[in-house]
């Protein structure tokens, strides 16, 4: 199936990233999430991507205004999911939440309808069990920032069809990523790496072994990152970066991927990174 109709649910950082580049793949997009003004919010974040592209050169201000017109706000879950060809959810990193949601799309969408997760970490195979469409639910994760990375790993359930990776994968290549293909374990591949180096990032911190700076400068100039773990941490968020680590330590019941008491507390304090304005680093204006 060549994918052209495509429904995001949840228009935070990663859905609004990814609405933006399905619609500059030539994709019809529709735009939902529970809470109206994160749709109005995202929107503004993509025309204003969506014009410093034009500035950089990395495309024309026509193209850019063809992407623009063709994503819309969706007012319900039933108006977005309604005849499209591909459903991309990227509410909360929370199995419970995405059950919910994929049973209802299961309900609200078209027979033919792939069903795909931006999960960071949780089995595909689980969600899928909520469907009776095991066949057309996949993993997309997209990595953030969705407009500049360049992977989409892919994540194939149990039951996940061929012709579902395949449509999935070529949709990819539309949009100017590499999908690779994973096997689904938590965390996947993209995760299970780098999560616990975060972690092991803020155990570092939590003992008083380095500063933030010296711990991000170790990594950025040590190792050539392009940023160091506790800022990318914050660029992720820490709510999504905790409940990863809880994936990978109930996925795995090995404690050697206990989530840091310190990191566990940011969360519950609030600070989640960028998106609440404080993580590790403090960010002015939100
Ligand atoms: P976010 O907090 O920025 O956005 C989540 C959005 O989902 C919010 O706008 C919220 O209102 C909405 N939402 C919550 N429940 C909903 C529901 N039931 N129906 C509709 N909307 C709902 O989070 P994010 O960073 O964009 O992450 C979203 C997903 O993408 C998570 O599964 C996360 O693990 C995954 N992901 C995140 C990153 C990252 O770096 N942040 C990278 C790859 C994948």
């Amino acid at each position: 199936m060549i994918i052209n109709q495509v429904a995001v649910i949840g228009a935070g950082q990663m859905g609004s990233g990814i609405a933006q580049v399905a619609a500059q793949a030539g994709c019809q997009v529709r735009l939902y999430d529970a809470e109206a003004e994160r749709i109005t919010k995202a929107l503004t974040g993509i025309e204003k991507q969506l014009a410093s592209g034009i500035v950089k050169g990395k495309w024309t201000q026509e193209q850019a205004e063809q992407a623009s017109v063709r994503i819309v706000a969706a007012g319900s879950l039933q108006e977005a999911a309604e005849g499209v060809d591909l459903v991309i959810e990227a509410i909360i990193e929370s199995m419970p939440a995405k059950k919910t949601l994929l049973a209802q799309l299961d309900h609200l969408a078209q027979a033919h309808t792939i069903l795909a997760s931006n999960t960071s970490s949780l089995p595909v195979t689980e969600l899928a069990s909520v469907t009776s469409r095991p066949e057309r639910v996949i993993g997309m994760h997209f990595m953030n920032p969705v407009p500049v990375m360049k992977l989409i790993e892919v994540i194939r359930g149990l039951r996940t069809s061929n012709d579902t990776y395949t449509s999935v994968a070529e949709l990819a290549e539309r949009m100017g990523k590499t999908a690779l293909e994973v096997r689904d374990f938590p965390g996947f591949v993209s995760n299970r790496i780098l999560m616990p180096m975060i972690n092991e990032a803020v155990y570092t911190l939590y003992e008083g072994v380095a500063s933030i700076e010296a711990i991000d400068g170790v990594m950025r100039l040590g190792m050539n990152h392009p940023m160091g773990p506790l800022a990318l941490a914050d660029l992720i968020g820490l709510d999504t970066c905790l409940a990863i680590m809880e994936t990978l330590h109930d996925g795995f019941g090995d404690s050697k991927y206990r989530p840091c008491p310190l990191l566990r507390s940011y969360v519950h304090a609030g600070w989640l990174g960028r998106k609440s304005g404080r993580g590790f680093y403090t960010y002015e204006g939100g």
